[in-house]
């Protein structure tokens, strides 16, 4: 006997013929002998619009109000699918998050998980019940619903996976696992079997979107073995596990690209200690994340020009705060460009093997493709570049690292 997470996305619950298709695998799992806990996400379109309801209301909500709103997708998807589990003689109950009750910080629309009570889902365990349970939602210090973030109930799941000490986490989703990049634009994407937790702690940070990144550094964190997997085929899906559990390593494991990226550029900014201080500082005050950063060596001692990424949702405020620093800062001027996407090759192999940021930029130069911004880091290169060249660059990387799926491998 095993004691398994099951965790199903919006698709996956998308309709009451769905949910009963759901109520099948997890049928499945029970008459297997298995202890089950199933973690839902709301009904896919449902949050998209409850998100869309609070902003017509009032574009500056309140958060708290927010999350009331938002959190209420998954309390149907768990009834619904409790009552399905029941209709086919399952012993079901569905959870809310404060029923259970998930405990997190007091943050607002991306909460983060302290602590999970277990005992009593452990004490229905033992009497044969499966738990049903409402992803992206939690309670907060204030006893007040909060919400995880968009994609939360990845997290949820993995969140719940440690507390259990689960054997398995099987994150149920649209596409039958982890590709080598986005399929829908190379068709030549392959399947990935098995993947380090830093390469899709890596691949799902710059853009692939098949796990919340959170949900992925918590798997990391806890070692939970975390399974991606069709709710619809039967299929073996994508195992992301330690390293030491791959026996064939790529160099690249995989290509990810980022089309919400914006580039600030800010000319001739005085060549002084503090600046760089005041102008990040001042956009960590407003909430705005930047991503990669590239300051000249000032030619003449004096002036420097200073570039850097933030996601395309912050560019309003990012220009915001830093028109009100001009004054101060006495910068020449400030050029925003939205029409950016980051490509980041991926891979664990790269710690050992030199070479791969060559073949990266040879492979764009060939394509006439220009690099605006280069970051690296242990296992990754990510290079900026015009939008309008992602999909011919994300093709060309994927052939020059031999990741087609008719290529030998
Ligand atoms: N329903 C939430 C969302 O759409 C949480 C999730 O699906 O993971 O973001
Ligand atoms: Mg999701």
């Amino acid at each position: 006997m095993a004691r398994i997470v099951m965790k199903f996305g919006g698709t996956s619950v998308g309709d009451v013929e769905r949910i009963k298709n759901v109520a099948q695998r997890v049928k499945r799992e029970v008459d297997a002998g298995h202890e089950v806990a199933v973690v839902v996400s709301a009904m896919s379109g449902t949050t998209n619009q409850l998100v869309g309801w609070t902003s017509a209301i009032a574009r500056l909500h309140d958060a708290r109000e927010y999350d009331v709103v938002v959190a209420s997708g998954e309390q149907v998807t768990v009834g619904l699918l409790a009552l399905a589990l029941q209709d086919i003689g399952i012993n079901a109950r569905s959870w809310l998050g404060w029923q259970i009750p998930f405990r997190t910080d007091g943050i607002h629309g991306k909460a983060r998980i302290d602590r999970i009570e277990t005992e009593e889902m452990e004490r229905r365990f033992a009497q044969g019940q499966v738990a049903v349970v409402a992803g992206f939602q939690g309670i907060g210090p204030d006893a007040r619903i909060t919400t995880l973030g968009r994609g939360g109930s990845d997290t949820s799941a993995v969140a719940l996976a440690a507390a259990l000490k689960a054997d398995r986490c099987d994150i149920y989703t649209d596409v039958d696992g982890v590709y080598t990049t986005d399929p829908r634009i190379v068709s030549k994407a392959r399947k990935i079997d098995r993947i380090t937790y830093e390469e899709m702690l890596e691949l799902a940070s710059q853009g692939a979107k098949v796990l919340q990144t959170r949900s992925v550094a918590m798997a990391m964190q806890h070692g939970v073995r975390v399974q991606v997997l069709s709710s619809f085929v039967d299929v073996p899906g994508t195992l992301v596990v330690d390293e030491d559990e791959i026996v064939e390593q790529q160099v690249v494991t995989g290509i990810a690209y980022s089309p919400d990226e914006a580039k600030i550029t800010l000319v001739g900014v005085p060549d002084r200690p503090g600046v760089a201080g005041a102008i990040f500082g001042s956009l960590a005050d407003a909430a705005v994340n930047v991503d990669m950063i590239v300051q000249n060596v000032s030619q003449d001692g004096q002036t420097t020009d200073l570039t850097f990424t933030v996601g395309q949702a912050d560019l309003d405020r990012a220009s915001d705060v830093l028109n009100k620093l001009q004054a101060d800062l006495a910068y020449a001027e400030l050029v925003a460009d939205p029409n950016v996407c980051k490509i980041s090759v991926v891979g664990v192999g790269m710690r050992s093997q030199p070479g791969i940021a060559k073949t990266m930029f040879q492979t764009l130069a060939d394509k006439s493709i220009n690099i605006q911004v280069i970051s690296t880091s242990e296992i990754k290169v990510s290079v900026l570049i015009g939008n309008d060249y992602t999909e011919l660059a994300v093709r060309a990387l994927h052939t020059a690292f031999g990741l087609d799926a008719d290529a030998d491998s």
